[in-house]
């Protein structure tokens, strides 16, 4: 069994199968880390992921086999060695891992050693949701009345007494990360949290998720990453409660843009819209210092710096905020879309291709969102809206602790502003103009390089 993003036991038919198949000899528990990954990966997710590879080593008598290399020739090698009869894993929808599978199949054919893909992590396979000429949907609304007519197959057991081959491995990295306080990692860490979530915030998950001061939402992201929770599991607990509704719609999205990015990998590099390719960003110096202060999270805007300083204490950004700091990044920094969404896929425990991308994508105007890119955010009256009593501001941006109640959004307007917290980088208003002008001049045909 191949274990990749899918490093749980319950609800796992790729390991019901390789199980099944198995029989008496056993079944030996494999997970490769690959150099092109981990080189990839931030700190955060790197930690995280080794955290639940102890934590999956532990449910199984520590019979996990780790070995690093690149999967193509390691998975033939250990294959060789135990005399496996085949190997056993969950399909991987994105750029790289259906290639690298591909190219695994290949290697495995080749010894007779066929590689079985079985299930996938998502409740509906990316691909299989079509609209009625059978094209993909290229917008969310429809395709999610389409997703949920094509449902899903209860959640499944553990499998019950496994007998675990050995082999003999390496041991799992130790990855540091003193700065960042990281959710418990791990299957029953998962099965904590979700409980935690349906006992508690579901009830008002539809009135409360857009609230970073409170802890409204599951916060089950960095589990469904790396498969910690099936879908399945989750959804398998919902009714038709308006809030239950919500949160199934969110669950969604990430099934929607694992779509989308399945029908068109590029995708993840590029804009979805090719007109939006010509829209001039700002590069240089100024660019960059700009950049600096958004990444440090000092742009002199509350709510923008409160967002980017929680992305750098929990690895993790409530959904409202990732919204409101990345408009900020490319609607008044006037910086390309990719350069905001490789400082997440760095920073962030749940990081996802599709999910990051494609989220970077809808708020850019450059993606899947009918009504694109006229719609900036004001991140003041964002911040009045969603932290109205001030709470999550204060929080994360101590210099301005001392600020009562909503004030806290506009620390400029006060008559003694605290010191040691910057002044607004940019003028919002103007620059939501200059955004404005140049996708009109993009419109009109007159877009152009960098500015
Ligand atoms: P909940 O509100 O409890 O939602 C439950 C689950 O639904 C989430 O765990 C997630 O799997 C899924 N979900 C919710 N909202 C979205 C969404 N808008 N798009 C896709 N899936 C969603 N999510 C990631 O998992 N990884 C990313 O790298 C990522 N990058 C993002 C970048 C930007 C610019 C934006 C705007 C959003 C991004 N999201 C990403 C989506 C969303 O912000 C997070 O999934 C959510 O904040 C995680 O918190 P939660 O588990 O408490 O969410």
């Amino acid at each position: 069994m191949w274990f990749r993003r899918d490093l749980r036991l319950a609800d796992n038919p790729a390991l019901l199968a390789a199980v099944e198949a198995g029989g008496e000899h056993g079944v030996l528990a494999l997970f490769v880390l690959d150099p092109f990954l981990w080189q990839r990966a931030g700190a955060a997710r790197r930690a995280f992921l080794t955290r639940c590879l102890r934590e999956l080593d532990a449910s199984i008598g520590g019979a996990l086999c780790v070995r690093t290399g690149d999967p193509v020739s390691v998975v033939p090698e250990v294959v060789a060695a135990v005399d496996a009869a085949g190997v056993w894993c969950a399909t991987d929808f994105g750029p790289y891992g259906s290639d690298r599978d591909e190219s695994v199949a290949v290697a495995l054919e080749s010894i007779g050693a066929p590689l079985h893909r079985v299930g996938t992590n998502y409740a509906v396979p990316p691909g299989v949701v079509r609209n009625g000429s059978g094209a993909p949907y290229k917008v969310f609304t429809p395709f999610t009345r389409a997703w949920r007519a094509a449902g899903w197959p209860a959640a499944e057991p553990s499998p019950g007494a496994v007998r675990w081959r050995s082999l003999a491995g390496e041991r799992v990295p130790a990855v540091a990360v003193p700065e960042v306080v990281l959710p418990e990692a791990g299957e029953a860490a998962a099965a904590v949290a979700a409980r935690r979530f349906f006992e508690g915030p579901l009830a008002n998950y539809d009135c409360d998720r857009d609230r970073p001061d409170l802890e409204g939402t599951s916060r089950l992201s960095p589990y469904l990453r790396w498969g910690c929770v099936h879908p399945r599991q989750l959804l398998g607990e919902l009714d038709d409660r308006p809030s239950h509704g919500v949160f199934r719609g969110e669950l969604c999205w990430r099934e929607f843009y694992a779509d989308v990015l399945h029908h068109q990998p590029d995708t993840a590099r590029h804009s979805l819209q090719p007109a939006m390719t010509a829209m001039p960003v700002d590069e240089g110096p100024t660019a960059d210092q700009r950049f600096e202060s958004w990444a440090q999270g000092r742009t002199g805007f509350p709510f923008v710096d409160a967002g980017m300083r929680q992305l750098r204490a929990e690895a993790w950004m409530h959904n409202r905020v990732r919204m409101v700091v990345a408009s900020f990044l490319v609607k008044d920094l006037h910086l390309d879309w990719r350069r905001g969404a490789r400082w997440f896929m760095d920073q962030l425990v749940d990081g996802d291709l599709a999910s990051n991308q494609h989220g970077w994508q809808w708020v850019a105007g450059t993606g899947t969102d009918a009504s694109p890119y006229f719609r900036i955010f004001n991140p003041i009256t964002q911040g009045r809206r969603f932290d109205p009593d001030g709470d999550y501001v204060r929080r994360w941006v101590p210099e301005l602790r001392g600020v009562p109640g909503r004030a806290v959004h506009e620390p400029w307007k006060l008559a003694a502003p605290p010191s040691d917290y910057p002044a607004p980088i940019v003028d919002h208003a103007a620059e939501r103009d200059e955004a404005l002008w140049r996708y009109q001049m993009l419109r009109s045909g007159g877009g152009s390089g960098g500015v």
